[in-house]
């Protein structure tokens, strides 16, 4: 392990906390060549989920079409449709009363925060993002500390869109599979070293057999989502 640029990143041991997260061991990305196919016996209706993003750090409009693409194709790969509601680009914490009476009622909401949103939360050092769920409760919202994940990238040449692609897909699959769901490769790899995320290949990655089949029951009413912001 490196121990200086390093930063060693370990678990975020909160429960209330999964995050994404770098660490600096010198190993190298490992993806899985597993398929995602639909069960036999499931439905053949497609799943969906209604996603919205909140945008608080002025992301290039691009970047966060392409980000977005890149979590639909993740989620395709498994079956499952994504609905992403019109972007919320907003400037400081909002209260609930203040957004917009027409935005759509979202299933799950992406929250990109700016870097004194980042410090509010006080996330674990190195976390690049955070689901707000817990053993006990299904959460509706994660962050996307994207001050720290556009550091990374730039300082590692890695694709913005590909990272911030990953972080949503990542964090949002933790609000859609069971508790502490971490593998040790795809979407759901929890631990990045920082040379393996140079060479982040979003196309590459996946979820496996399992977390789609997972996520597909979660989708289908299993435990349905009820109203949110
Ligand atoms: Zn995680």
């Amino acid at each position: 392990m490196l121990e200086e640029e390093s930063t060693r990143f370990s678990r975020d041991n909160t429960t209330m906390r999964k995050c994404l997260q770098f660490f600096t061991l010198a190993c190298g990305l490992i993806v899985t060549e597993a398929s995602a196919p639909r069960a036999a016996a499931e439905s053949v209706e497609m799943p969906s989920v209604k996603l919205r993003i909140d945008d608080y750090a002025a992301v290039a409009t691009d970047l966060l079409a392409r980000a977005q693409d890149g979590v639909t194709q993740l989620y395709e790969a498994i079956g499952v449709n994504t609905q992403w509601l019109k972007t919320r680009h907003l400037s400081s914490w909002p209260s609930a009363a203040s957004f917009p009476a027409d935005s759509g009622v979202a299933d799950l909401t992406v929250v990109v925060l700016d870097p004194t949103m980042t410090t509010r939360i006080a996330p674990s050092p190195n976390a690049m993002g955070l689901a707000a769920n817990a053993p006990s409760a299904q959460g509706r919202i994660v962050y996307v500390f994207y001050d720290r994940l556009r550091i990374v990238t730039r300082q590692r040449d890695v694709p913005g869109a590909a990272a911030l692609s990953l972080v949503m897909a990542h964090e949002i699959g933790h609000l859609l599979l069971p508790y502490g769901s971490h593998t040790e490769a795809g979407v759901m790899r929890g631990h990045w070293d920082l040379e393996g995320f140079r060479h982040l290949d979003i196309g590459r990655l996946k979820f496996t057999p399992l977390q789609g089949q997972q996520i597909r029951r979660m989708l289908r009413g299993l435990r349905p989502f009820g109203p949110s912001q």
